[in-house]
């Protein structure tokens, strides 16, 4: 319901976007509105099969994207200025593939889509970041602005937000390796390794940034959708099982169920190499989970 208890919006895309446009030679031709929609393969109460040897609910499907740009016939980013509202703040937006029925125990609400403005063009693919920035990441949700005030992707114990939390209840629980049969397998992204307390002033530092980067090629804005693809994303997990450590994946460098989960996000769990600080970042061939879907 914390989405609901504000209700402002402002109105500057339109000359953000002029001016992120930039000083190019030809003149800017106009900017027009963008809407990036997203879909996911499940929905709150209904069974998923294909996951797991059992059927899987959702519990919880929420990811945080930022820096969205179209990509151009040339190549070119072009960027896309958010519109401020509860979804969306500072080019940074939540989506919400879950509605708090069925299992699910988010809020109401729900948003998959993301809504801006960018100069005219002819676009052909489109990129962005799943993750918060980190001049928004650090620091206290209860006072932020939405949607960032969420205490569901909160991560009070790296001072930051959970970038991606995707919750599932595989039929007949989670097994352990203690033997304690658990309901939920969980997927918390988030940067990890931080250091210092933003309450207290502090700038926070990561070690493992943990920002997935996302580039999809012949994707048409107007008419294509983004589809988050679940079974692509726990291929190499079995969701009944919980090899130790956060029960799923909390993206614990030790964790046995987060190198499955990292390869498939396309992100490094542990440095290439000792003494190399590239824990966190992107792997070469990229993600995998996310794909462009045609009418
Ligand atoms: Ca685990």
């Amino acid at each position: 319901m914390a989405m609901m208890k504000k209700g402002r919006r402002l109105a500057a895309p339109l000359l953000l976007a002029l001016t992120l446009a930039g000083c190019a030679a030809p003149p800017p031709q106009g900017v027009r509105p963008v809407s990036l929609r997203f879909s996911l393969d499940a929905a709150c109460g209904q069974d998923i099969t294909g996951l797991a040897p059992v059927p899987v609910r959702l519990r919880d499907a929420r990811l945080f994207v930022s820096e969205v740009a179209l990509i151009d016939r040339a190549g070119q980013l072009v960027p896309v200025t958010l519109d401020q509202n509860l979804w969306q703040y500072q080019g940074t937006a939540l989506l919400d593939f879950e509605d708090a029925t069925g299992g699910c125990t988010g809020t109401p609400e729900r948003n998959d889509q993301i809504t801006g403005h960018a100069v005219a063009g002819d676009y052909r693919g489109v990129r962005f970041t799943i993750g918060v920035p980190s001049a928004l990441n650090h620091g206290p949700y209860e006072k932020a602005p939405a949607p960032l005030d969420l205490a569901a992707m909160g991560w009070s114990w790296q001072a930051g937000r959970k970038f991606i939390k995707i919750e599932l209840l595989p039929q007949g629980g989670v097994q352990r390796p203690n033997g304690t049969p658990t309901s939920a397998w969980n997927l918390h992204l988030g940067s990890s390794g931080c250091a210092g307390d933003p309450v207290k002033g502090e700038a926070v530092t990561c070690a493992a940034a943990n920002r997935i980067p996302v580039r999809l090629d012949r994707f048409n804005p107007a008419r294509d959708r983004i589809h988050i693809d679940l079974k692509a994303l726990f291929s190499g997990t079995d969701l009944t099982r919980d090899g130790g450590g956060a029960v799923g994946c909390m993206s614990g460098p030790a964790d046995p169920d987060c190198p499955a989960i990292f390869k498939a996000m396309g992100l490094r769990l542990l440095p290439s190499a000792t003494g190399v600080a590239d824990a966190g970042q992107p792997l070469p061939q990229g993600q995998r989970f996310l794909t462009v879907v045609r009418p």
